[in-house]
């Protein structure tokens, strides 16, 4: 994490309200990540396009956009109107309501891989409802999960390589818990391989792939400097997966509907047997989807439990087909690739001209900075990059008002709402923050 500056901010208000905050709250906070330092915490008073504003009224150009969700900017004039005019379909009723099946429609429209579909809240939701479909269909309890992946918050991927145990490039790092509370017994279950290793991967499901239900991919490392997969690498998996009788699950809960308009699946040209999309889905509204192959989609409702009280709520719903419609039938995406392309050729002026190694990585629409010349290919090579470069600079960036992410493994997400007048203010404090950072 960075050192966030303090220089050019007044945060007051937030500092005070930090402190009510955490004697109700653990770490005055809802989310652990969210918490910055005791006196660098701050609380947005409200977002409008690619801006959002603390409660001390510090503007940002936001980068962030709540890990991905809000691809078309913050407030959606469009998307907030479907879901107030929803709202008086009520909230929830455990029985179903019709616009499900025009969401439905509409992802399969947008991905193949879609022969039917099932909607749950949140990423974690949906990336465990897969991995039990996958379980239940092929009667295997065991997964193979890749090194610097994030799945979500339940115990069976809370796990990651030990970042400090990778000096030896030659052995595999430990692999440990992502904190406490999570069972010993659980590291049975599955393989962790390094990412963009097919050999790996096929050394694993050779030997064991009688009891391998699935193998869960994030076609770009979201939570790992978007590393991304090498397209033989994603299409030899898919390959393995099908020659070894195991089924392939595509998280793309960041990816979905932000790096194509099909998501990873269509960049890449691959067809998953499971997939989860999520965050770019409703523009910030909480929903998420589980797609894939009838044959195994059908065993919800044969066998496989799957459900939650507020599963399919009207007001997501309808943010839902508000922001999937404008993303099918609109150049956005394209636009937001541009500006992607955009920023990374001005950040590479800057420090070129500086002399500074530096590479990207993932798509244009969520990229990883690196300051070491060749971008790292795996969770392995994350630490060749000069990331304490990454945090110094970012730390001025934000006090500056440029919201990226502290740490250097989340990417800079882009959303429809960024502009030329966004574009032009970052790089001007970009080359600003790398001076002072020199
Ligand atoms: N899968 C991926 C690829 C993610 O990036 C995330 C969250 O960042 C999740 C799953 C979990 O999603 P959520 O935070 O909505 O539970």
């Amino acid at each position: 994490m960075s050192t966030i500056k303090t220089e050019r901010r007044n945060l007051d208000k937030s500092r005070a309200h930090f402190q009510e905050a955490v004697k109700h709250m653990p770490l005055g906070v809802s989310s652990n990540f969210r918490y910055w330092g005791d006196d660098n915490t701050i609380f947005v008073k409200r977002g409008k396009g690619a801006r959002l504003w603390d409660i001390d009224g510090n503007e940002y150009i936001d980068y962030r956009l709540g890990y991905g969700p809000a691809i078309l900017g913050h407030c959606h004039d469009t998307v907030d109107a479907a879901a107030r005019e929803a709202q008086p379909v009520g909230t929830v009723y455990a029985l179903g309501t019709e616009k499900e099946v025009t969401v439905a429609k509409l992802i399969k429209e947008m991905m193949p891989a879609a022969d039917l579909v099932r909607f749950s809240n949140s990423g974690t939701e949906a990336v465990m409802a897969a991995l039990r479909l996958a379980r239940g269909y092929t009667g295997k309890d065991n997964y193979v999960t890749f090194e610097g992946s994030y799945h979500g918050l339940f115990d069976a991927t809370m796990w990651t390589a030990d970042p400090d145990d990778m000096k030896d490039q030659s052995k595999d790092p430990r692999v440990i818990t992502y904190g406490q509370g999570i069972p010993q017994l659980v590291r049975q279950l599955f393989w962790q391989v390094p990412y963009n290793d097919a050999q790996r991967l096929e050394d694993v499901l050779k030997k064991n792939h009688d009891t391998i239900a699935a193998v869960l991919i994030e076609p770009i490392l979201g939570n790992c400097c978007g590393i991304p997969s090498k397209p033989e690498f994603i299409k030899a998996v898919r390959e393995l997966c099908t020659k070894y009788n195991v089924l392939m699950i595509v998280d793309e809960v960041k990816t979905g509907f932000r790096v194509a308009k099909g998501g990873a699946q269509e960049l890449y040209g691959i067809q998953a047997d499971i997939f989860t999309v999520a965050k770019a889905m409703a523009n910030g509204y909480p929903i998420s989807a589980i797609g894939g192959r009838e044959e195994i989609m059908r065993k919800y409702g044969k066998g496989v439990a799957h459900g939650g009280t507020y599963t399919a709520q009207a007001m997501s719903l309808a943010a839902a087909e508000a922001t999937l419609t404008i993303l099918k039938d609109t150049d956005a995406l394209k636009n937001i690739a541009a500006y992607g392309q955009a920023m990374q050729d001005g950040m590479r002026k800057v420090l070129s001209k500086r002399g500074i190694p530096h590479s990207f990585t993932g798509h244009q629409s969520m990229s990883g900075l690196f300051f070491s010349a060749e971008a790292p290919t795996t969770y392995r090579n994350w630490k060749l990059s000069d990331y304490t470069f990454y945090d110094t600079m970012a730390g001025y960036l934000i006090d500056m008002g440029v919201m990226c992410e502290p740490d250097s493994r989340e990417p800079w997400f882009i959303s429809a709402g960024h502009d030329k007048a966004c574009l032009d203010e970052t790089l001007a404090k970009f080359e600003e923050a790398v001076d002072l950072t020199l």
